[in-house]
């Protein structure tokens, strides 16, 4: 019965297993519309829970990185890498105490603003945009959960906390920086996020930079043999192999893969775990000083990761079938814009009504706004259909 509100508050949202340093709720930057604090969830915790239930993260699950979504079922999607993603932060995250709700919504929502096929989308459709202000995901990720999902009866967005929104915009201009207030002052002053949201990043580039590889290896685009320049490969399918000389080669490769992301995983936190030791930090407010990232590799093992990355930009990303394939979709995007931008009859009417009638985009700038919005919200089959629907023509 002496149980205060205040202390079951704080026993149910996890706080006393946290880091100083870590995103504690008391000292969140709040949400851009004040809401009551939840008894039993912490804000993270719902933050998380409204980005799983909005339509944006659902599309993910038809939106690919390298591979289109109709190449292969067992293909990566946006929605299994946030996934795998959001598992690798929160592994982490408990190791060094970070805040693992808020390590789960920035992982979940990360990539909510890109459009179909991956980068080659998003580059057409940052080409269509160049008179109008460009396209960038992180920016359509950031317009998602504040402006375009409509839920709620009390705002438009899903109204995050400034820690959510915050992992959200990896990157910014310093010319949108401008616009964006508290949240575009770090890009302007040139400091850190919070350590929930570098690790996020990270566990993005751990995360892709594997399944990429193992996409790649089934695909056919890039072999075993390749990959001995490759040290972070080469040294465990190695000793997977003279540790089991009869296993199929596809079970090798699964298994060498596990072992790299441990390796970068226990890399990862043993070098951060040591830096914050050795770093007087006592708040959040302290790691948003800091000029440098906290959560980082060694450097040995940063340029071990290098190594790999390279390597699949020059032998996967550069791939001719991928380029063929990137080419294909850029020609969507750049016709499909075109179309619309020229009548917007063409889009389904709550999109012309935006078109028309919004009172904070206006002219042919506000057009392209929605066009793009449009367009970006498009899953990968939605986009070659609409594309046939309006040209007759199959292109893929
Ligand atoms: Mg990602």
């Amino acid at each position: 019965m002496n149980t205060s509100s205040s202390n079951l508050h704080q026993i149910n949202h996890g706080q006393e297993s946290l880091a100083p340093y870590a995103a504690h709720e008391d000292l969140s930057s709040g949400r851009l519309y004040p809401e009551e604090i939840a008894e039993y969830r912490s804000m993270y915790q719902r933050d998380r829970e409204r980005i799983i239930h909005s339509a944006a993260f659902r599309r993910l699950e038809y939106k690919t990185q390298v591979f289109v979504n109709h190449e292969g079922d067992l293909f990566r999607t946006r929605l299994t890498h946030s996934i795998e993603v959001a598992q690798i932060a929160r592994a982490i995250a408990r190791a060094l105490k970070l805040n693992e709700d808020l390590c789960e919504a920035i992982s979940l929502a990360h990539d909510l603003g890109h459009t179909p096929f991956g980068h080659a989308g998003q580059d057409a459709l940052n080409d269509c945009m160049r008179e109008h202000g460009g396209f960038e995901h992180n920016l359509q990720s950031l317009r998602i959960v504040d402006k375009l999902e409509l839920k709620y009866p009390n705002f438009s967005g899903l109204n995050l906390t400034f820690e959510t929104r915050e992992g959200i915009l990896k990157h910014c201009s310093r010319k949108n920086a401008d616009k964006l207030g508290q949240l575009g002052e770090r890009f302007i002053n040139r400091t850190q996020p919070s350590l929930e949201a570098q690790l996020a990043n990270i566990a993005d580039q751990i995360a892709y930079n594997n399944h990429d590889l193992d996409d790649g290896l089934r695909a056919g685009l890039i072999h075993v043999q390749q990959l001995t320049e490759v040290e972070l490969f080469s040294s465990n399918f190695a000793r997977v192999s003279s540790a089991y000389p009869q296993l199929s080669e596809r079970r090798k490769i699964y298994e060498s893969i596990r072992s790299i992301i441990n390796e970068l995983v226990n890399d990862l936190i043993s070098q951060s775990a040591d830096s914050l030791k050795n770093m007087s930090l006592t708040t959040i407010h302290d790691v948003r000083n800091e000029t440098n990232s906290i959560i980082r590799f060694s450097d040995t093992m940063h340029s071990k990761n290098s190594e790999l990355k390279s390597f699949l930009n020059k032998n996967l990303y550069q791939h001719y079938k991928v380029h063929r394939m990137s080419q294909k979709a850029k020609k969507i995007i750049l016709d499909l814009y075109k179309s619309f931008y020229n009548d917007i009859k063409l889009m389904p009417s709550e999109y012309q009504e935006s078109a028309t009638n919004s009172q904070i985009l206006k002219g042919d700038k506000g057009r392209a706004r929605i066009v793009a919005d449009y367009i970006a919200g498009m899953t990968d089959r939605y986009a070659i259909a609409e594309h046939e629907r309006i040209f007759n023509a199959k292109i893929i």
